[in-house]
């Protein structure tokens, strides 16, 4: 009788800790070039203890790279007063040349709509991906921001080793911040995806035949061994708290009998998401440093020069 061995384990600390190397390197080339660093700045629009734990887990990532980070809260608990005061921040925000890029936190509190945020956050500061030029740009092959959680997904399956191109791909969810960017990347790399959710008929029969399988569903379990094609790569990108713990939206135990590698919960894609952030950061801040350098020359060209020469 033959033994499968079990799954690889995708884990994502050490892809991030060579993530962070590499911004930290950028950075401090970056304050050679310009005198100051590239800044972050976290809006906070209702405090809750995750939003904090979250903030002071990214202004610490910063601190470690030479990133600047900063936060602004936007406090109070009137929908109204408070979706003037949010859009009246990122709008301050997007003028200040030291602020390189923006996040805000998610979830909004409630009966502050998205499109506060997406109406007005500048698209070049935007280094999560939420604004729609940075959706359509990524829908359109173009070269944007993307949402810093879906990149962490590919990330994860371009250094396992998976080939991409001719793949068959599931992507279970189809949020705009997670399953369709990772949806979209996949079908960019060349891979043949199918996206399942919620009115799905049959979720296993289409994960079966799959050889990487990304779920961001947001439910416990959701993913089987038995719904898994042996020798699949998994990612896992589920984040449920459950009897106190940490689980994915894949059954981790059962899985890892059938997949050939699978990132675990936690310790997965989680760690490779702010590492990436912090990395767009820099992207922003570089990509900010050529315009403002290209207007200043633009500036500096006579009037006179686009003349024609006197007859
Ligand atoms: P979301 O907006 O709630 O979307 C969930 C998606 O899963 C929806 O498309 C939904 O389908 C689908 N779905 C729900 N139940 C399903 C089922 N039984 N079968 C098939 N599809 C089902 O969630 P999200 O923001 O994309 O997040 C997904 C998960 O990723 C959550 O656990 C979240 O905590 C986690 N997350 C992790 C990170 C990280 O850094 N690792 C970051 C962000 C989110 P419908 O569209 O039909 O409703």
């Amino acid at each position: 009788m033959s033994v499968r061995a079990a799954a690889r384990l995708l884990e994502g600390a050490p892809i991030a800790g060579e993530i962070r190397a590499r911004v930290a390197t950028d950075v401090a080339e970056f304050v050679a070039a310009h005198g100051h660093p590239p800044g972050l700045t976290v809006v906070v629009c209702g405090r809750s203890a995750p939003s904090m734990v979250y903030l002071e887990r990214i202004l610490k990532a910063c601190a470690a790279v030479g990133i600047e980070g900063r936060f602004v809260d936007v406090p109070g608990d009137e929908p109204t007063a408070q979706s003037v005061e949010l859009t009246s921040a990122l709008l301050r925000l997007n003028d200040d040349p030291t602020v390189s890029g923006i996040i805000v936190q998610m979830p909004l509190p409630p009966g502050i709509g998205l499109r506060t945020v997406i109406d007005v956050i500048d698209p070049l500061k935007d280094i999560d991906g939420i604004h729609p030029l940075n959706a359509g740009l990524l829908r359109l092959g173009y070269e944007g921001f993307v949402p810093a959680t879906a990149h962490a997904a590919l990330e994860v399956l371009e250094r396992s080793g998976v080939t991409i191109p001719g793949a068959e791909a599931v992507v279970v969810g189809r949020s705009p911040v997670v399953g369709m960017p990772v949806a979209f990347m996949l079908v960019k790399g060349g891979a043949t995806v199918t996206v399942c959710h919620s009115k799905t008929r049959d979720l296993a029969a289409h994960t079966r035949r799959a050889d990487i399988v990304v779920v961001a569903a947001g439910q416990p379990g959701l993913v089987t061994g038995a719904m898994l094609k042996p020798g699949a790569v998994v990612v896992d990108v589920g984040i449920n708290v459950v009897d106190g713990h940490i689980v994915g939206d894949v059954d981790f135990a059962s899985a890892r009998e059938v997949a050939a590698a699978i990132t675990p919960v936690p310790g997965g894609v989680g760690p490779l998401t702010n590492a990436l952030l912090l990395a767009h950061l820099v992207r922003a801040a570089q990509r900010q440093a050529v315009e403002r350098a290209e207007t200043a020359a633009a500036a500096r060209v006579p009037s006179g020069r686009a003349q024609p020469p006197p007859a």
